[in-house]
């Protein structure tokens, strides 16, 4: 249909070239998507990912940013197959569709409005859902009552969903809801954070400038005095749980998500913000949770952390990771995920990253992996003049790292040559010299003797 020119209105799902600063600070046009549109003291403003390009980047602009001239308007039919590979439609209007769940629906109902809640695989076999948020549920002070309210679920009313450690394959990419972000800024101790994605913190928490967190029980607040006030009842100085691990200013915390479920829902909350290929459920009693800090005088600051599954069947030593964006491109998250392997060896196992990665995460990894099995390589000495000589096995051995990663890592690299009826690693010089400035670099080590860790055997534990 022909709709006449002084009627055009950009809705979501509209395409259309928008401006933004590139790297090098310089404009470019890349086509964007309006994810969603939304009038502030009569202005309207476009929510727009640009195609192509990573979500985190996704952003609200005004409307002298977007290429009117090359509006391209939403295809009747929706891109993704629906279950029974038929494509479904989406909905006629959705500017109106949108606006009302963003407005009034309660936030458990926002995380997942339409599709079916995705299914977690459990032992028992069973899904775990999300719990809803108790929309109806008032506070009396301002601050959000006492400090055993909001977020603590020992009286079983949570007021924000439940999550757990793990975060599972986000099915729900195509709900315009969880892709957008939420939250426009969080303040963290003495650091500002702006989220990238998504995170399901309570509904009337989104429209704050900033959400403030006590970087110690990670307790979220709606204002500086609510935090301020906090602050005089609230003794901890590290996280909860045991440090395991000391070692000059960084220390590791483990963390049981059954006994400290406050904490970790809390740290699920401010993860998913720098988190997107994922989803969080409900239940943190599966997980322990690994939070690497640095000390100062004022206390133990949170870096980043990671989860792991209690009991994993398929090898998982890590199911989530991040270094918060702080702390991001120093060489903190090499030393998370080298903390996660030290683990597997005390534990006497190979483990491996829950998938999906993030594109953060794998780079983090493959560079980690290379490290890690060029060292070994190189430390090899030869055999009575022959060339040395080592198995796949024996690095995984080694290493800890599993054995499909070892594999998948050589590869990557291109050391695998067949040479004439057997498999030859060749070290180029240029990988030796490519590995001697990287372990230059690398400065933050993690030293095995200052780790003090005795793995539980959870199988033998009772749930409760
Ligand atoms: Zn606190």
């Amino acid at each position: 249909p022909v709709i006449p020119e002084d009627q055009v209105e950009i809705v979501e799902g509209c395409r259309l070239p928008v401006l933004r600063k590139n790297q090098e600070h310089e404009d470019e046009w890349p086509l964007a998507e309006i994810l969603s549109v939304k009038e502030v003291s009569g202005r309207k403003l476009y929510y727009v990912h640009y195609i192509d390009f990573n979500k985190r980047l996704d952003e609200w602009v005004t409307s002298d940013r977007l290429d009117m001239k090359k509006l391209q308007f939403p295809k009747k039919e929706a891109k993704t197959p629906t279950k029974n590979g038929l494509p479904g439609s989406r909905p006629s209007s959705p500017e109106r569709e949108v606006k009302r769940k963003v407005e009034t629906v309660p936030l458990a109902t926002q995380v997942s409005p339409a599709t079916p809640v995705p299914s977690l695989p459990s032992s028992n076999g069973t899904a775990r859902r999300l719990i809803p948020a108790q929309p109806g549920r008032k506070r009396k002070a301002n601050c959000g009552g006492t400090d055993e309210d909001s977020q603590d679920s020992s009286d079983g009313i949570p007021s924000a969903p439940r999550m757990t450690g793990s975060l599972v394959s986000d099915r729900s990419h195509d709900d315009i809801v969880t892709r957008m972000k939420n939250i426009e800024c969080i303040e963290l101790g003495r650091h500002r954070l702006k989220p990238w994605y998504f995170s399901p913190y309570p509904q009337e928490l989104t429209t704050l400038p900033i959400l403030y967190l006590c970087e110690f029980c990670l307790k979220y607040l709606k204002s500086l005095k609510c935090l301020q006030r906090h602050l005089t009842k609230c003794n901890l100085r590290h996280p909860p749980g045991n440090e395991i691990y000391r070692k000059g200013t960084i220390s590791f915390f483990e963390i049981d998500g059954r006994k400290n479920k406050t904490y970790s829902q809390n740290l699920c909350l401010l993860a998913k913000c720098f988190l997107d290929h994922k989803t969080l459920y409900y239940d943190t009693d599966p997980f322990l949770f690994y939070v690497m800090t640095e000390y100062d005088s004022k206390g133990f600051h949170i870096v980043g952390y990671f989860s792991k599954e209690k009991e994993s069947t398929e090898d998982y030593n890590v199911a989530c990771i991040l270094t918060l964006p702080p702390y991001q491109r120093r060489g903190y998250g090499k030393l998370l995920i080298e903390f996660s392997y030290e683990l597997s060896k005390v534990e006497g196992k190979t483990g491996t990253p829950e998938k999906p990665l993030s594109d953060l995460g794998l780079l983090s990894y493959r560079s980690y992996w290379s490290q890690t099995i060029l060292e070994i390589l190189m430390d090899l000495k030869p055999d009575n003049g022959e060339r040395p000589q080592i198995t796949i096995n024996e690095i995984s051995e080694i290493t800890s790292v599993k054995k499909e990663d070892v594999i998948s890592t050589l590869q990557y690299l291109n050391l695998i040559n067949y040479y004439k009826g057997q498999y030859i690693l060749t070290l180029s010089e240029d990988i030796v010299e490519g590995h001697e400035r990287a372990m230059q670099k690398r400065h933050l080590r993690i030293d095995p003797k200052c780790l003090h860790f005795t793995p539980k055997d959870w199988s033998k534990r009772g749930k409760w």
